[in-house]
């Protein structure tokens, strides 16, 4: 048995394993595809403070990392079910004395016909990850929040031309972002315009907006994301988008069971404030194991 075991290593995830192991205890990762989570779709991290110019590849890695050399066990293996002491996964079950579900969240998806037929054939969801496919050719990116605006700005130094197509005529996401964009010759503004139709076969041709056809190589896709938390719907209270409450502790409605990061019913979801759910978590986890 595992004294803490932590499903999901993104930045949350990898805090509470850093937190719980400098403080002895045995902790064990699971995470079903790679370390690193939304961070790495972060080309430049610039807000994080005290670092102010680190990619999120490198926060990511260096994180990874950093409890990899402490000795947290990090197994890569999807968990399919969650009892109150038992994390079972798609090759075996683990016990612990406490819990942390970390499992971050998914991209959301356009829903239009061919998307998922054309993922890695002209459609993305992660620009530092596929950005360089498409050097002198044109892109459009879709969205309107930070994710959108630095994906744009990160493919403009990249792509011949850059559609940044948006739901309506202001933007989530910060002013600065905003201004470099407005000052990049190569970017093109569609504002007030949704995508409606996506034309290939064997790649993505051309995308149609607004009911006019724009031929492009390739389309980001930033319109936000979704959770992930089917798998604990019988067990934690999930709000009606499916994020986990919990509690200023991150203490789910389970006694051992605590939430961290972007998963959980909160106000903002920033690298920060992952951080400091997953150090919470732990020391929280910790602290209750003890009393
Ligand atoms: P987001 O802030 O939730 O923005 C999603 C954008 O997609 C919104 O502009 C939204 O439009 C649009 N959208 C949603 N559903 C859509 C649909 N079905 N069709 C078309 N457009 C749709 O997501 P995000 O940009 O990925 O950011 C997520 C969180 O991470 C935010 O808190 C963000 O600040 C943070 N983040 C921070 C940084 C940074 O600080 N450097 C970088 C990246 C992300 P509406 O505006 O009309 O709703």
């Amino acid at each position: 048995m595992y004294d803490i075991i932590v499903i999901g290593a993104g930045p949350a995830g990898m805090t509470s394993a850093l937190y719980a192991k400098r403080a002895g205890k045995s902790v064990l990762v699971l995470e079903a595809k790679a370390y690193g989570g939304q961070i790495l779709n972060a080309s430049l991290v610039e807000n994080y403070p005290g670092m102010p110019n680190v990619s999120g590849f490198d926060f990511a890695t260096n994180l990874y990392n950093q409890i990899k050399d402490l000795g947290v066990d990090i197994k890569f293996e999807p968990v399919l079910r969650l009892e109150k002491n038992k994390v079972i996964t798609s090759k075996d079950s683990y016990e612990a004395k406490a819990i942390i579900v970390a499992t971050g969240v998914q991209n959301r998806k356009l829903k239009l016909d061919k998307e998922e037929e054309l993922i890695g054939r002209g459609i993305s969801y992660c620009a530092t990850c596929d950005g360089n496919f498409y050097k002198d050719k044109i892109v459009a990116v879709n969205g309107g929040g930070n994710t959108a605006l630095e994906d744009a700005l990160y493919l403009s130094n990249i792509a011949k031309k850059v559609y940044l197509i948006h739901r309506r005529d202001e933007f989530r996401g910060e002013a600065k972002y905003l201004e470099e964009l407005k000052k990049k010759e190569n970017v093109e503004f569609i504002l007030n315009a949704t995508i409606s139709k996506l034309n290939g076969d064997d790649k993505l041709e051309s995308i149609v907006v607004n009911d006019k056809e724009i031929k492009v190589d390739g389309l980001f896709i930033a319109i936000g994301q979704t959770p992930k938390n089917e798998i604990f719907a019988g067990l934690l209270e999930l709000d009606e988008k499916g994020y986990i409450i919990s509690n200023d502790s991150v203490h789910t409605n389970v006694d051992n069971i605590y939430v961290a990061g972007d998963t959980r019913v909160k106000d903002l979801r920033q690298l920060t404030t992952a951080v400091s759910d997953g150090a919470i978590a732990a020391t929280k986890a910790i602290q209750e194991m003890e009393d």
